[in-house]
Parts: structure tokens; C-alpha cells; sequence
């Protein structure tokens, strides 16, 4: 479904508002709904798989990853973090370490 946001001009103030889509989040091109449900689908199949089954490109699913990956980071409460722990994970031959940091006490990713 494709729905272009109608625009408003104030005879009053004379500027030009956009309509507020309460599913929609800022300027991205699809609402949070589907944008969870990419993610979520992303985060257990490779993505070409997930852009093939639902005809959607590449940047689409990156997008909501990266739109649901940013809400869960704005939203993370790390006042509780007192015992942290570092660990190198490499992920390729050429030695590209990825850094993980972790919340002891929880035993969670933070
Ligand atoms: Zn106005």
C-alpha cells in the first residue's frame, strides 16, 4: 500500500504542515509495524532471502533493522550496570574482532 501524507496550509500562520502518521516513524517509508516484522524475520534468515520473499530491496530491510536496532537503544536503562565484561570475538581470517560488552550481573548483551 502506498499512502502519500497530505499537507496542510495554514490560512492563519501561512505554513505548510505535513499529516502526523502515528504509525510511521519520521521520515522512514514504512510504518513500525512492518519494520518489526522485517527485523524480526532479518534477525533469523540471511536478508536476501527475507528482500526475495517479500519484494522489497536490500535498503528496506537495513533500514528497519537499523530503525528498530536505534528504538531498543534509546530505550536501553544501563543505571543498574555495575559489573561489566569485555570479550573479542574474531569474526573473519583477517582478524576483524568484534567487541561485545556485558552486564554481569544479568548475564545480558549490553
Ligand atoms: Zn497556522
Amino acid at each position: 500500500m502506498i499512502y502519500r501524507p497530505r499537507r496542510v496550509s495554514c490560512r492563519e500562520c501561512r505554513g505548510v504542515y505535513v499529516e502526523y502518521l502515528p504509525q510511521a516513524a519520521g521520515k522512514q517509508r514504512i510504518i513500525i509495524a512492518y519494520a518489526c516484522f522485517l527485523e524480526t524475520l532479518a534477525r533469523r534468515l540471511p536478508w536476501i532471502p527475507v528482500t526475495n520473499l517479500f519484494q522489497c530491496s536490500w535498503a528496506t530491510v537495513c533500514s528497519a533493522v537499523r530503525h528498530v536496532a536505534d528504538h531498543g537503544l534509546q530505550r536501553k536503562n544501563l543505571s543498574n550496570l555495575s559489573v561489566i565484561g569485555i570479550d573479542e570475538i574474531s569474526r573473519q581470517l583477517d582478524h576483524q574482532l568484534l567487541t561485545n560488552g556485558y552486564d554481569l550481573n544479568s548475564g545480558t548483551l549490553i
